[in-house]
Formats: structure tokens, sequence, C-alpha cells
């Protein structure tokens, strides 16, 4: 997907090999939702930031739950 144009009454997609004219369009483009949803008119300032979780095994002994 390269663009995201909506019309009002259509919305057209623009991919690398075609153009889709649709009514809706759900995006689910995971780490890249944000770059998905600056192609649309929609004002939104969230950005995704992923790094690697690093987690923790707290001793028994120390586990108080
Ligand atoms: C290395 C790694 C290991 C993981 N291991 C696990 C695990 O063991 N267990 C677990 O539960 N979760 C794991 N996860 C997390 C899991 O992968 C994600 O939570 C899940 O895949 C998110 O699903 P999604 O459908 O939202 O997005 P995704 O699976 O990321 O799907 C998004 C899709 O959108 C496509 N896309 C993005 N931009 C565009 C564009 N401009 N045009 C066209 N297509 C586009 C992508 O190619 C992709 O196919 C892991 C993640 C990583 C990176």
């Amino acid at each position: 997907m390269k663009n995201i144009a909506d019309k009002g009454s259509e919305i057209i997609v623009t991919t690398n090999t075609s153009e889709i004219k649709t009514k809706k369009l759900i995006s689910c483009a995971g780490l890249y939702s944000d770059k998905i949803t600056k192609m649309t008119n929609e004002k939104n300032d969230v950005v995704i930031i992923p790094f690697r979780g690093e987690y923790y095994k707290i001793k028994d002994e120390k586990n108080i739950w």
C-alpha cells in the first residue's frame, strides 16, 4: 500500500501494482500502523516505537506475591 486517498464517497488505495476503490478500509499493518495512518486525512500523533522486551524472573525467596 503506497497511498490512501479519501474522496468522501469512496476511498482509493494505491498499491505498487494497482488502484483499489472501496467504501470501507480496515488497516492491520502491525508495527507500520502509524505510517499507514499518515497516508490518510486522519489527525493522529500516535507513533509506534518498537523495542525488544527483556523479562526477569524474581527469585522465589524474594517473591512476595
Ligand atoms: C521477532 C518477533 C517474534 C515474535 N514472537 C511472538 C510470539 O512468540 N508470540 C506472540 O504472541 N507474538 C509474537 N510476536 C508479536 C506478533 O508478531 C505480533 O504481535 C503480531 O504479529 C501482530 O499482528 P498484526 O496482525 O497486528 O501485525 P503483523 O503480523 O505485523 O501484520 C502486519 C502486516 O501488514 C503488512 N504491511 C505493513 N505495511 C504495509 C504496507 N504499506 N503495504 C502493505 N502491507 C503492509 C506487513 O507486511 C504485515 O504482513 C513476535 C514479534 C516479533 C517481531
